[in-house]
């Protein structure tokens, strides 16, 4: 099923999310079916739960857009546990729409993670690969990219976000 996607705003994507200690369950691998069919219908290329109101330590990633199966990436309860060079590029995210802004982050990280069935596992990815490893980290730990922008740019994502949700157009 698809999820809507949540915007900020909602609670949810600001609170850490919590551990996940059961795998291999049918509810897990249907939520993350879910997950990959809600962030494909977004146009997305990765997908954290909170987005989707379940504040639980789990995130997908397709960097190819659906084009390459072989790119599907599932996290479990994910921890960035190296960091290499810099790299500044624009960024936007689902719960964020029609924003976009230029973020620094790491050009190289490795990410260790649990897949479905609770093995770890650690994977390193650059570029593009590497900020979806940062953004949907930080997702878990209530972070969002705004928080890596400037305050006065900040402030005005969220004046603007206030008008949309008087205005009604905000979800
Ligand atoms: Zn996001």
């Amino acid at each position: 099923m698809i999820y809507p996607i949540v915007k900020y705003g909602q609670p949810v994507l600001e609170e850490d999310a919590q551990v996940i200690r059961e795998f291999d369950t049918p509810e897990l691998h249907q939520l993350i079916e879910d997950m990959f069919e809600s962030m494909y219908a977004a146009r997305g290329v990765g997908l954290a739960a909170p987005q989707i109101g379940i504040g639980k330590r789990l995130a997908v990633i397709d960097v190819s857009t659906g084009e390459d199966p072989a790119q599907k990436i599932v996290l479990i309860n994910p921890e960035i546990v190296a960091r290499e060079g810099s790299q500044t590029g624009e960024e936007g995210c689902l719960s964020l729409p029609t924003f976009r802004e230029p973020v620094t982050r790491a050009h190289k990280v490795t990410v260790r993670a649990q897949d479905a069935k609770g093995s770890e596992f650690e994977m390193t990815g650059e570029d593009l690969l590497a900020r979806a490893f940062q953004h949907e980290t930080d997702h878990l730990n209530g972070t969002l990219y705004i928080n890596h922008i400037s305050p006065l740019k900040r402030d005005l994502i969220r004046r603007k976000v206030r008008k949309l949700q008087k205005a009604g157009e905000w979800g």
